[in-house]
């Protein structure tokens, strides 16, 4: 029998897939880098891969407004809602108080675009707390960027944030991992104060949006030690990738012990993203992805962030087939955008030459600062579990005055008792549509 990295038997894991042939059809905007489309290829690469008959393949049954205000504030929900192109004009003030309109822009359907991404990571989530599978996977998700009350990065509603409240009703602490090239602002944020989740964010530092994620931001409160930031330089390769994300992962498992994972996967780290300046490959990507399935937790997989159109469809993929234990063939096979991928016409693409501007001690140095923070913890975070203080932070802490500004001007926090009413979500498991999609795949 074949062993992983952690010597474990690779026992094959129970997959569910979710996706809304609808996500396509939905722009931000002529010339903006962010496009849903992306998540289309990706799914039609998996089929023609032959790899969606091995998953549990559902169209995600959409989450209402309430549900969303979980985490994010009536008023904010209330706007994502209304706002359209035709009626803008009439609510600047507001667009400017939600941070809606430039990097976030208004467009047609934005509300059902939120529903579609965030529904398809809290389906998930749902799939797990039922133990109806090991693994779950919604490429629309990862949307990391978004605050309780204003949209930012691209990202409107935090399906990141949603998904983890959903996995804290079954589980006592849950860890989230984010390897997109940007920091995980808004679930670090929401989760600040808590221990009952750690973040654990792996992102260019320096000059680079959103600008938070310094190795010495750890969280607050109850949650001190609970975050985890891995500020990084340009042109990250693989092998330095690993040799900072593995032994981080390793220590954070043992320290913390969390019931289940939620894994952003963020394809803007690879090598030759349009915005990004890593210089992984997709192996190199895919193996961070390896790396956290061989723990054998409940894992929620997340898309994000991914701007370079041919890369992110190969980089899901291929972690697809990772997370299936099913390796697949390097050429790529006939699908309805077959002519993105050429002129190779292969999964793996080779890496740009730029310099990896992380040297091995400076490598060593942040790892033994977050060795440190985590060595400070209390092995396992004991019987005061501190549940309520979800979503409460403006400013991630650089300063801990601002932060308490924040804190006092926080409002609307939800308790587990409010959240436990909402209606349970339902997945309907799609068999027409699964049918279809077979049929599709038959075809080609
Ligand atoms: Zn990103």
């Amino acid at each position: 029998m074949m062993q992983d990295a952690h010597g474990s038997s690779m026992v094959k894991r129970r997959v569910s897939y979710f996706y809304d042939p609808d996500v396509g059809n939905y722009h931000y905007g002529q010339g903006h880098p962010m496009k849903p489309h992306r998540v289309r290829m990706t799914h039609n690469l998996i089929v023609n891969y032959g790899l969606f008959r091995k998953m549990d393949c559902f169209r995600p049954k959409l989450i209402s407004a309430a549900q969303m205000t979980r985490f994010h504030t009536d008023d904010y929900i209330n706007f994502l809602r209304l706002i359209t192109p035709d009626n803008m004009a009439d609510y600047v003030r507001q667009l400017q108080r939600f941070n809606v309109g430039e990097d976030c822009p208004v467009f047609d359907g934005l509300f059902e675009f939120c529903q579609i991404y965030a529904s398809g990571s809290i389906g998930g989530a749902i799939r797990l707390n039922e133990n109806l599978a090991d693994i779950a996977i919604n490429w629309a998700g990862g949307l990391h960027h978004a605050k309780k009350t204003e949209a930012s990065g691209f990202c409107y509603v935090n399906d990141c944030v949603l998904g983890i409240l959903e996995l804290l009703k079954n589980h006592q602490r849950v860890l989230y991992i984010d390897i997109d090239i940007h920091h995980g602002d808004g679930v670090e944020e929401a989760f600040y104060t808590s221990n009952r989740v750690m973040t654990c964010s792996f992102h260019k530092f320096g000059e680079y949006f959103p600008g938070t994620g310094d190795v010495k931001d750890k969280g607050y409160d109850q949650g001190n030690g609970y975050a985890i930031n891995v500020p990084l330089h340009d042109g990250m390769d693989d092998e330095t990738y690993r040799t900072i994300f593995r032994p981080v992962i390793a220590k954070i498992m043992e320290r913390f012990q969390p019931g289940a994972v939620v894994l952003q996967c963020g394809a803007d780290s690879l090598s030759g993203d349009r915005l990004g300046c890593f210089k992984l490959s997709i192996k190199g990507h895919g193996d961070c992805v390896d790396y956290v399935k061989s723990f054998n937790l409940p894992t929620l997989v997340v898309g994000g962030g991914g701007y370079t159109l041919r890369n992110v469809p190969r980089c899901w993929t291929y972690e697809t087939s990772v997370l299936l234990d099913t390796p697949i063939k390097d050429t790529i096979p006939y699908n309805d955008y077959f002519d993105y991928y050429g002129p190779e016409y292969r999964l793996i693409l080779p890496v740009s030459n730029m310099e990896n501007k992380n040297s091995p001690q400076y490598i060593e140095d942040i790892k033994q600062q977050v060795f440190h923070i985590l060595d400070g913890l209390e092995a396992v975070p004991g019987a005061q579990i501190h549940t309520g203080q979800i979503g409460t932070t403006q400013i991630p802490t650089t300063s801990l005055d601002q932060f308490v500004t924040a804190q006092k001007t926080n409002k609307g926090v939800r308790d587990d008792e409010q959240e436990n009413n909402d209606d349970n979500l339902e997945n309907e498991h799609n068999d027409e549509y699964n049918d279809e999609r077979k049929d599709e795949m038959d075809v080609n």
